[in-house]
């Protein structure tokens, strides 16, 4: 019981997912004595379900956050899981069967409603005892309801969109990972046609959004910016990071992808807002300025660049993306780019 108690101070202790993540399988790993325990998530790309490991602890004790071992890949399909498969479908609250190696596994999706986007999977070797599984079952919901508050809190209430106080870890996140990938053992540095594939940040701010306000309303301001939110989710990728910054500002981080690709996704999501007929109000646009992530960068002075390049698009027609290192080498920001820096920081 002691072992259990000092889990659950261990488990709610934390402020961030990755955290939270290991000290769950490292909970059940022990307490259940498991093989292995990971956290997986579920998430739909392109209408197809994939499955890919976000946390993992084996019988050595290694715990291995998705980041440091897994790049842009969406994981396997679930119809690989296919036990898994039948109980999200049925929203079972858990199916057992067997790996690809014969060992026994235990799945246990963490529903909110009718959506279950992780679940645990637990490798073991003996049956579970029903007071096992109620043990187990218990820790799944303590885990469920400080997920759930931990999303609360990194959320902006308006939109759903992760808030700036997540942007910073994020951030930081992704600064690790552009250091730590090339490092990582059996791992090629991902190159595409010759092209580098990097890291970006990218700041969206909706043109003249005070005249919408003041046309139609605070109201309607609202909900251009709830859609303009559905936008950018639905036009970024799934590994991309979207972010509600602040008023009428966004910030999107976009993972492992060339310049040429970073700009067509950028640029898709710009068009998508300029097609796009938003009720009463009719055509809106937005502006982008972004910029690739280096971890020789501080966070302040990446997003500085981004900033740069978004006023530069501002001031030159708006309703369009710019990049920064290209208005750098084209001579185009030298005297913007001491000017804001200071009126920046
Ligand atoms: P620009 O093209 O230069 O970006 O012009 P702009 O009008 O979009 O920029 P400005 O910064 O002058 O105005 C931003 C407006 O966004 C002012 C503010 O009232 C509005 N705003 C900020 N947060 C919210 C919000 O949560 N809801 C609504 N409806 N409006 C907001
Ligand atoms: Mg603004
Ligand atoms: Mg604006």
């Amino acid at each position: 019981m002691d072992s259990l108690l000092r889990h659950m101070v261990d488990m709610t202790g934390h402020r961030d997912h990755t955290m939270l993540d290991i000290s769950v399988i490292s909970a059940v790993q022990e307490l259940a004595g498991a093989l292995q325990t990971r956290v997986l998530s579920i998430a739909t790309v392109c209408g197809q379900k994939f499955v890919r490991s976000r946390a993992c602890i084996r019988a050595d004790g290694v715990a291995c956050p998705e980041e440091l071992y897994d790049g842009g890949s969406p994981g396997d399909p679930l119809a690989a899981f296919p036990e898994l498969a039948h109980c999200l479908e049925h929203h079972d609250s858990r199916a057992e069967g067997l790996g690809a190696d014969g060992r026994r596994r235990l799945w246990l999706p963490i529903w909110f409603g009718d959506k279950a986007d992780t679940c645990l999977e637990i490798v073991h070797a003996h049956h579970f005892s029903a007071d096992e599984i109620h043990m187990i079952s218990g820790i799944v919901s303590v885990y469920r309801n400080f997920q759930n508050l931990l999303d609360y809190s990194e959320r902006d209430s308006l939109t759903g969109l992760l808030n700036r106080k997540t942007f910073d870890d994020q951030l930081a996140r992704m600064l690790h990972c552009a250091d730590a990938e090339p490092l990582v053992p059996g791992q090629p540095e991902r190159r595409q046609h010759g092209a580098e594939e990097k890291q970006w940040l990218a700041v969206v701010d909706v043109d003249h959004f005070k005249m919408v306000n003041d046309r139609f309303g605070h109201l309607y301001g609202d909900e251009v910016l709830i859609l303009i939110a559905n936008l950018l989710q639905s036009s970024f990728r799934s590994q991309d990071r979207v972010f509600r910054f602040g008023g009428e500002e966004f910030v999107v981080l976009l993972r492992s992808t060339t310049l040429e690709n970073a700009r067509k996704i950028i640029d898709r999501f710009r068009t998508n807002v300029e097609a796009h007929v938003f009720p009463q109000v009719g055509r809106v646009t937005v502006s982008v300025g972004f910029t690739s992530i280096s971890a020789t960068d501080s966070p302040v002075v990446t997003l500085g660049h981004a900033d740069q390049a978004l006023y530069f698009a501002k001031a030159n027609g708006r309703n369009r993306a710019c990049h920064y290192e290209e208005l750098v080498a084209n001579g185009l920001l030298q005297t913007i780019a001491t000017n804001d820096t200071a009126e920046f920081f």
